[in-house]
């Protein structure tokens, strides 16, 4: 079933036409869906409703026409400034709105036209997939960095949805049979976060607070349910070392100092590893094995 709609898709991107529609299409599509995104990393943590009241601005109240609310284009149009009090609009908006167009094109090209971005090939039923944790990471990653915590809906849900994905679409295993995938989702889910929770747990007796936050544990398993053990090992270590850079970059440029770490959310540079394994991980990895094997040959 899904084969013969593969068939037809591959065959109208023959046209040049067509394939430029998909991506420009796939892209807009992010930017509405990181647009709601936006109302609900704003409202949800604070217990409001995500569909009323209607868009309006936080300054003056003003009701926010549809026209108003396009994507990129109205923030751009608009200079970044409410229509009717000009008050400046966060750069923040557009940035959600403009990584959720990249990340939706760039699932679809990784069904496309994986070549062209040096990505492996991934079947047509991983676009949804993809498209579905480029969301949830974007929503949780935002709700971290804005509250210090990630939602349940993101982590265990991500969970939950990582479980049914790997059966439905054994190759984000790297499967072709569904039990097999499920087998691996399930390692996925529970080994790495296991690991890592018993880890978290001995630092926080060593050091006598707060060490990480569960949360992370169990976005690490989403991460595992998705994309396998190595997948979430992956996403843990480049999550590690992004936000020790990034620590590392923060401590020289003065903005904070020793022992005031635990400000600093750790669910975005995990979100970050994960993203990063979905559409280059199995590519990287081989590389880094070749380029490790190359120097052994010296
Ligand atoms: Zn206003």
């Amino acid at each position: 079933m899904t084969g013969w709609l593969e068939e037809q898709v591959r065959a109208l991107l023959y046209s040049p036409e067509c394939a430029t529609l998909a991506f420009v299409w796939s892209f807009f599509f992010g930017t509405c869906i990181a647009s709601f995104l936006n109302v609900c990393i704003w409202r949800v943590p604070r217990g409001e409703s995500v569909s009323k009241p209607a868009s309006h601005c936080p300054r003056c109240g003003a009701r926010i026409k549809w026209y108003q609310n396009i994507p990129l284009f109205s923030w751009i149009l608009l200079r970044g400034r409410c229509a009717s009090c000009k008050c400046r609009i966060s750069l923040r908006y557009p940035f959600v709105e403009l990584l959720g167009g990249v990340l939706f094109a760039g699932a679809w090209m990784k069904f496309a036209f994986p070549a062209a971005l040096g990505m492996a090939p991934s079947p047509l039923a991983a676009v949804p997939v993809l498209w579905l944790v480029s969301a949830g990471l974007i929503y949780g990653s935002f709700v971290d960095i804005d509250h210090f915590w990630l939602p349940d809906a993101v982590t265990l849900g991500g969970v939950a949805a990582g479980g049914a994905a790997s059966l439905l679409v054994p190759e984000l295993q790297g499967e072709t049979v569904w039990w097999r995938a499920g087998i691996w989702s399930f390692a996925g889910a529970f080994g790495v976060s296991s690991i890592l929770w018993l880890f978290g747990r001995i630092c926080t007796r060593v050091f006598r607070r707060e060490a990480l936050g569960f949360g992370d544990v169990k976005l690490v398993a989403a991460a595992g349910a998705f994309f396998g053990p190595l997948g979430a090992f992956f996403s843990l270590a480049a999550g590690a070392l992004a936000g020790s850079l990034a620590a590392a970059a923060m401590l020289l440029l003065g903005k904070t100092r020793l022992g005031e770490f635990k400000e600093i959310p750790f669910g975005p540079y995990i979100a970050a590893g994960i993203l990063a394994w979905a559409f280059y991980g199995p590519v990287a990895v081989d590389a880094y094995c070749r380029w490790i094997l190359q120097g052994a040959a010296f």
